[in-house]
Order: C-alpha cells, then sequence, then structure tokens
C-alpha cells in the first residue's frame, strides 16, 4: 500500500449522455485548445493544496483523452455518477487513502482557485466539531413560479456546484453505506443523509455547469483573454523594536519596518501591482491607514484580497517580478522562502513569482539605511 495522501481531486467524467448538437459526451467536446474535462483537469491540477487529480472515465472513454490529463485517467466509471464517484474513493483506499478528497462534475470546467481555499480552509476549521464536508452554493436569485403561476419562496434555498470537499474517511463511508439502487443527487446530499454535517462555502458564477451547446459558446467566450501588465510600488521607514516582514516572512534582523499594518513593503509593492492590473485603486483605496482595524494587520490579507478581485472579475494572477531595494538585511538567504510565500498568497507555482534585490550604491534612503523600498511588476489574465 501507498502512503496516506493528504488532498486529491476527482474528475467525474463518465458521462455517455449525448445532448443535441454535440458529436460525443459533453465532458470531451472540445472548448478552445482542449475537451472540456480538461481546463478543470488543469486548474485543479495547478492548485498548490491539491497532490493529485484523478479523471473517471467510463471504460473505452480513455480512448478519448490525450495530452496532460491522459496520465490522470482511469477508465472505472460506472452506469451512474454515484457509481463512478464510489469506484474513485475505492480506488483511493486500495492506494492507501487520503485525508481530504474534492469531488467535481467535469462539466463545470471553470473552476477558481478562491473556491477551493474556502472549501478546504471550511473543511479543515471544522475538522474538529465533526463537520464532514463542504460545498460551494449560491444563492437562487431568479424568481421561481410553479407552473400554475404560485410564487415559491426563495428563502432557505441554494444552488449547489462543485468542486465539493470531504474528509476522504466520511464520504467514503457515506458511499459504502448508501442504500443500494438509491438514486442520489450529489455527494454532498449523501453525506448528509448518513448523518455527516457539510458546510457551505461561497461559490463562483464560473463554475456554471456546460450542459448544451449554447453553454459551450458562452464557455469558449470566457476563454477570450486579455493579459494586462502594471507596477506598484512602496517604502517604509525602518526603526528600532520593530519586526521585519519583508515578501510574507520575518526575517531576523536588529530593525524592522514601521507602519499601520506590519509594513511589508514588498507584499505591498506587489498587491498595487495587482490592483494595477485591474485598475482598482491601490491598496489605501481597500485599506486605508485610518481605519483602526488594519493596525499591525498582515499584509498577506491585502495580497489575498487584491488576488479575489482579480478572480472576482474572471481572471488570474500569472506572474510577479518583485524587486527590494536595501542595503541591509541581505535578501539572498530568504529568497527561496518568500517565494514560496508569495506563490502561496496568490496560488501560483514558485517559478512564476521572481524575487530580486538590490542595493543603491549607499545612495539615497535606502543606502543609508533608513528605509526599505520595493518595486513589483504582475501580470494578469482576464477575460476578453
Ligand atoms: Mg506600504
Amino acid at each position: 500500500m501507498d502512503e496516506r495522501a493528504d488532498t486529491i481531486a476527482i474528475i467525474v467524467a463518465a458521462g455517455r449522455g449525448e445532448r443535441a448538437g454535440l458529436a460525443m459526451p459533453k465532458q470531451f467536446a472540445p472548448l478552445g485548445d482542449r475537451p472540456l474535462f480538461a481546463h478543470s483537469h488543469a486548474a485543479l491540477s495547478r492548485h498548490p493544496a491539491i497532490g493529485r487529480v484523478m479523471v473517471v472515465v467510463a471504460p473505452g472513454q480513455d480512448a478519448l483523452v490525450d495530452g496532460d490529463a491522459a496520465r490522470d485517467v482511469r477508465a472505472i466509471g460506472g452506469a451512474e455518477r454515484i457509481d463512478s464517484v464510489r469506484a474513485a474513493l475505492e480506488a483511493i483506499a486500495a492506494e492507501g487513502g487520503a485525508r481530504r478528497v474534492l469531488i467535481h462534475d467535469a462539466a463545470r470546467p471553470f473552476v477558481p482557485a478562491a473556491v477551493v481555499d474556502r472549501l478546504l480552509a471550511a473543511l479543515d476549521e471544522k475538522a474538529g466539531d465533526e463537520k464532514a464536508g463542504a460545498v460551494p452554493v449560491l444563492p437562487v436569485v431568479d424568481t421561481l413560479t410553479r407552473e400554475n403561476g404560485s410564487a415559491v419562496d426563495r428563502t432557505g434555498l441554494w444552488r449547489i456546484q462543485t468542486p465539493q470537499a470531504f474528509r476522504f474517511d466520511a464520504i467514503l463511508d457515506a458511499h459504502r453505506r448508501w442504500p443500494a439502487g438509491e438514486p442520489a443527487t450529489d455527494d454532498a446530499g449523501m453525506a448528509r443523509r448518513m448523518g455527516y454535517e457539510v458546510t457551505m462555502v461561497e461559490g463562483d458564477a464560473a463554475l456554471e455547469k456546460v450542459t448544451g451547446p449554447g453553454d459551450l459558446e458562452r464557455a469558449a467566450a470566457r476563454l477570450a483573454i486579455e493579459t494586462r501588465s502594471a507596477g506598484g510600488f512602496d517604502v517604509h521607514r525602518l526603526e528600532d523594536g520593530e519586526e521585519l516582514w519583508l515578501g510574507g516572512v520575518l526575517i531576523p534582523h536588529h530593525q524592522g519596518l514601521s507602519g499601520h499594518s506590519d509594513a511589508d513593503v514588498a507584499l505591498h509593492a506587489i498587491t498595487d501591482a495587482v490592483l494595477g492590473c485591474i485598475a482598482a485603486g491601490d491598496i489605501g483605496t481597500h485599506f486605508p491607514p485610518s481605519d483602526p482595524q488594519w493596525k499591525g494587520a498582515r499584509s498577506d490579507r491585502f495580497l489575498r484580497h487584491a488576488r479575489s478581485l482579480v478572480e472576482q472579475r474572471g481572471g488570474r494572477v500569472r506572474f510577479v517580478d518583485l524587486t527590494i531595494l536595501c542595503e541591509a538585511p541581505k535578501i539572498g538567504p530568504h529568497r527561496a522562502a518568500m517565494q514560496a510565500r508569495i506563490a502561496e498568497i496568490l496560488a501560483l507555482t514558485p517559478d512564476r513569482v521572481s524575487v530580486k534585490a538590490t542595493t543603491t550604491e549607499r545612495l539615497g534612503f535606502t543606502g543609508r539605511g533608513e528605509g526599505i523600498a520595493a518595486q513589483a511588476m504582475a501580470t494578469v489574465e482576464l477575460p476578453a
């Protein structure tokens, strides 16, 4: 048996249904440069918290798959969705199990990293009090009516999306105890029926399901992207008796940066660069220094907020380049830690975060050691 994995994502792509107007099961229909399901495969694969992705297809359908996703394809799907999920869970169990599992429908090609963040955070936060799962939901905004014209009260009604996140042992148990032949709508519903508590987190409009050709056209429009880059710059004063936070990392030094928040000049410059890409003002617009709630705040919050604003527009941060200007401390020994930390905050791989440093040849305020400056460039992709 292999070692127990941490987090595995299962993409359920075993459907055989062929809707009017599509030449093949919709999860294999081309969307941009790859099949529909390969988009969520790419998004889940690049999420830093997800160690492995498993794509469940029906026997014979693996011939339809090539490219990056092919290595993750398992032709073990069953007749019904519930059978395919069960087969995937049993396969994981046979390989040593996992701590957490995400279950996703292949028909939802766009998976924002922020939704995965929210699901996993909710799951870990709730693990202590027996919450077994977390599901993304959106409110029902349209008026609902019965055929006879009487309105349906929307209070307490939610639209459930995927991916859904579970503690692996809990969802495996729910599937194993599910009465044979009983139809199931979704995994969260099954977990609840089997006595597990499932918590709700905010979903995302980007997760909408593709069900017919019209939806495919809308999804294709979403793929048209525009790339933007913008810069950011910041300075903070070095003072005695302060901690030195730089690039999200606490650095041992005889002085630290002073400011209203933790004064992490590097994260502030990157935050401004990301905000600049969406013309959304600067860090002071969103977190005014006059507001006492930001006193002593960790600057990763600011950068995370900027990232979420990009994602709310359907975009994502693709790359950042940071230059720190100071005489001391030396940045080299902390470069890898900063790269990893910034990458984590932005849901990027570290090779998409560049950290550079320079002195100013003892010239100016940085040269005299009175402060540290940072400049950053960010690149984002947005729906065109
Ligand atoms: Mg600042």
